[in-house]
């Protein structure tokens, strides 16, 4: 936003908190939020366009009183329109990891000493090289946990480092394989806590309770074994140590999956894109039945990508502005 501060037609009110939108007779009107103890509102002269994420856009949908009709009456919020997806088909990439101990000192944990840090910090400052030029994850690749596969269901990460509960209290020298699910089946929701803006909204990821999912990863922590063999880096690697070279069986695998599967933090679809009964936003992001009133973020994903959430959302962003600027043919069902 730096570049266009100045911009006399260009406000940005930071430290607030939005509590709700404010529609008019099926028209968004404005913005009621909180800054500094103090209810405010921003008035709409066109349009509002709402990026709270895939977790509190729905949030916010909702206590505006758009959303499924059960959860609204729950919480004593006046319906203005029944979305019954709102919330609905949250989905995330979960994660495994493979640990192993590395046969020579040559992790990133070289640099865990005050020397180290100083070699490493002044090596970016004057050359813009080394560790701190980097993010530590040195390899990805897109693979299939089955040959049988027409693409890819598994994002593999390498980190330089060894990732296991003790990598912050007792470093040692080691290389994590995460896995994440790429397209995972698992479906979850966010709904109320309560009809307080300031309250959190509850999320339920649902994560592992497709037995797909759970497949992937199992078979994921197989392929990571493969890796770990080849030749290129079998002489790299001391030993696993996570799960361990005796975890096998499928019980096995499952057991060490949902000890220690973690999320992504990639969560999106909760105000999906579509002409669907559970769609929340048409084709050109305005909300279903609302008008003056755009969704842009995260959430209106119908289906999750299968890499990283950042970029496609950069790419929603710079799509809605088009939309915004009419640089974009509007979608005709609204
Ligand atoms: C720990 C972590 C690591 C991640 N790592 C990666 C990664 O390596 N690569 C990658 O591609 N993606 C990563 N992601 C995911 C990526 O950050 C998200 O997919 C992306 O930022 C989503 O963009 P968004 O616009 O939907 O929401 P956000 O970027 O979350 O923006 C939403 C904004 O709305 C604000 N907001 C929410 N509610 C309110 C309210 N009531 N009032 C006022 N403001 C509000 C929030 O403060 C936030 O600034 C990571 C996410 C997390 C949490």
């Amino acid at each position: 936003m730096r570049p266009i501060l100045k911009r006399p037609n260009f406000s940005v009110i930071s430290e607030a908190h939005v509590n709700r939108i404010i529609i008019v007779n099926g028209t968004a009107t404005g913005v009621e939020y909180q800054q500094n103890g103090v209810t405010k509102i921003a008035h709409a002269a066109r349009e509002i366009v709402l990026s709270a994420d895939a977790i509190n856009s729905p949030q916010i949908l909702m206590l505006s009183g758009i959303g499924p009709q059960a959860e609204l009456e729950k919480h004593d919020i006046p319906v203005v329109k029944v979305l019954p997806g709102v919330g609905r088909n949250l989905q995330d990439h979960p994660f495994v990891r493979v640990n192993a101990l590395a046969s020579r000192p040559i992790s990133l944990m070289k640099y865990n000493t005050l020397v180290g840090k100083c070699v490493a910090g002044l090596s970016y400052l004057f050359s813009r090289r080394g560790p701190v030029s980097r993010n530590g994850l040195e390899a990805l690749a897109f693979i299939k946990s089955r040959p049988d596969l027409t693409n890819p269901d598994v994002q593999c990460h390498l980190f330089m480092l060894l990732m296991d509960e003790f990598y912050l209290k007792s470093p040692r020298h080691g290389f994590s394989l995460q896995m994440n699910i790429s397209r995972p089946e698992s479906c979850g929701y966010v709904s109320l806590r309560s009809s307080d803006p300031a309250a959190p909204p509850a999320m339920y990821a649902n994560y592992l309770t497709a037995e797909a999912d759970m497949v992937v990863l199992r078979e994921s922590i197989r392929v990571s074994r493969r890796i770990l063999a080849q030749p290129a880096f079998a002489p790299l690697v001391d030993r696993e140590i996570g799960p361990g070279p005796e975890v096998r069986s499928d019980d096995e695998l499952d057991a060490y999956i949902r000890e220690t599967a973690s999320p992504t933090y990639q969560m999106a679809g909760t105000c999906k894109m579509g002409d669907d009964d559970m769609a929340v936003v048409d084709s050109s992001l305005r909300v279903h039945g609302i008008d003056g009133l755009r969704v842009a973020d995260a959430s209106i994903m119908p289906l999750l990508v299968s890499g990283n959430t950042n970029a496609p959302v950069i790419m929603i962003a710079e799509k809605a502005s088009d939309m915004v600027l009419g640089r974009l043919p509007l979608a005709r069902d609204h």
